[in-house]
């Protein structure tokens, strides 16, 4: 029996096949003549390999080419879990803090000026140094007051969490209404 098979060229060649060959018959020769996987389209359609040919029909050779397929991502694990953005809170006329009237209607700078900035510069009070925002100028504070500084900010933040422990269980209306009011103002 004498096969067409049209091939990715144009070309059509035949092949002497023995009677009631089946499809994979045909593509077993077609492999090795080609070297690769190939498959047959008959009238547009995909042949079924264990269909007997017909040798009225002409079958076409089609190649399974990898393409256009997007590589899968691999998930990746995060060991630690995600850093906070540092949100920029705005503080409401912040320039008063820089500054304490005494009763006696005496001035007090709270914050160190800084040396290299014209006057009214004033540096940002960190818990280990002092930081111009302008210039970028740091100083260091010296160890004693690092100390002192970090156990008031534990005492701070031990106050906070048995605040909000105490707040927890209470539960109830006037918590939420708290929340949801904290909450509408971040926006
Ligand atoms: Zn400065």
């Amino acid at each position: 029996m004498i096969i067409q098979v049209g091939h990715l060229n144009g070309e059509v060649r035949t092949y002497n096949l023995a009677d009631q060959s089946t499809a994979s018959e045909l593509m077993n020769v077609l492999n090795s003549e080609l070297a690769c996987e190939v498959q047959l389209v008959q009238s547009g359609e995909l042949v079924n390999a264990s269909s007997i040919l017909a040798g009225d029909r002409i079958y076409y050779v089609t190649v399974d080419a990898e393409g256009g397929k997007k590589k899968k991502k691999k998930k990746k694990n995060f060991a630690k879990p995600k850093k906070k953005k540092h949100r920029h809170r705005k503080v409401k006329l912040a320039t008063l803090k820089l500054y304490n009237v005494d009763n006696k209607g005496v001035v007090q700078r709270s914050h160190k000026q800084c040396p290299q900035c014209p006057q009214g510069v004033y540096m940002a009070k960190h818990f280990d140094r002092h930081y111009c925002g302008t210039c970028h100028q740091t100083f260091r504070m010296d160890e004693a007051t690092i100390k002192a500084n970090l156990e008031a900010i534990k005492k701070q933040q031990a106050a906070k969490a048995a605040a909000a422990a105490a707040a927890a269980p209470a539960g109830g209306a006037a918590d939420k209404g708290a929340a949801g009011g904290k909450k509408g103002k971040k926006k």
